[in-house]
């Protein structure tokens, strides 16, 4: 079937089967406005399936995706930062109590991190955004001796980029400001894409853990 009609069909279904649960929840939404609690930075990656992966409902979380769950440090150029600014408005409009970083397993743009990206025109932006990937590339081959293959490197830089985008967002002065005064946590997660399992980053021990284990 073509890809669009599908949509349309998981529409048609969606209305049919689903949408009833949420349709008190979500006009009251509407009167009143969202209010999330969550801020929830993932990947592009089409296999990241958030409302699946945790059951989250409309109205749960105000999701932010990008290119590898990025985090660009806080910038007051005046230029046009589409992310920095989703990040303003759930931390001082929604005012968010939580943000997830999420990364994943099996990350294109963590792998992309030791390849070439061609130089050319069509790729000068992808070239310009990995470049919040270093940090955590850097951090990974400082412990190069500790990996097996491949896949434990971009493990590793999976898990390593998703402490060094906890730390961009505290560049944030008013994320800064409401971490110290403990209006907003901040959370780091690494999802599984092999079976589902999600860990955390445990910030007081510096070691990831089982989500189970969360307290
Ligand atoms: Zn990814």
């Amino acid at each position: 079937m073509n890809p669009i009609n599908n949509l349309i069909r998981g529409n048609k279904l969606f209305r049919k089967y689903h949408f009833e649960d949420f349709k008190d929840d979500l006009h009251e939404l509407i009167n009143n406005g969202q209010k999330p609690e969550v801020l929830f930075i993932s990947c592009c990656d089409s296999r990241i399936t958030t409302d699946f992966m945790i059951g989250s409902k409309p109205g749960d979380l105000f999701t932010l995706r990008n290119i590898g769950n990025f985090v660009p440090p806080y910038s007051a150029d005046g230029d046009f930062h589409g992310n920095a600014s989703a990040i303003e408005y759930a931390v001082s409009v929604l005012k968010v109590s939580n943000i997830i970083v999420c990364g994943h397993s099996h990350c294109g743009a963590c792998q992309s991190l030791y390849e070439d990206i061609p130089n050319t025109d069509d790729y000068i932006n992808i070239r310009k955004w990995l470049e919040l990937g270093k940090e955590a590339k850097d951090m990974t081959l400082e412990n190069k001796h500790l990996y097996k293959n491949k896949q434990d490197l971009y493990k590793a830089t999976e898990k390593n980029s998703i402490i060094c985008q906890l730390k961009n967002l505290l560049t944030y002065p008013a994320i800064k400001r409401k971490v110290l005064t403990k209006e907003i946590t901040i959370h780091g997660w690494y999802y599984n894409l092999i079976d589902g399992s999600i860990e955390f980053y445990d910030q007081e021990n510096k070691k990831y853990k089982d989500i189970n284990e969360y307290r």
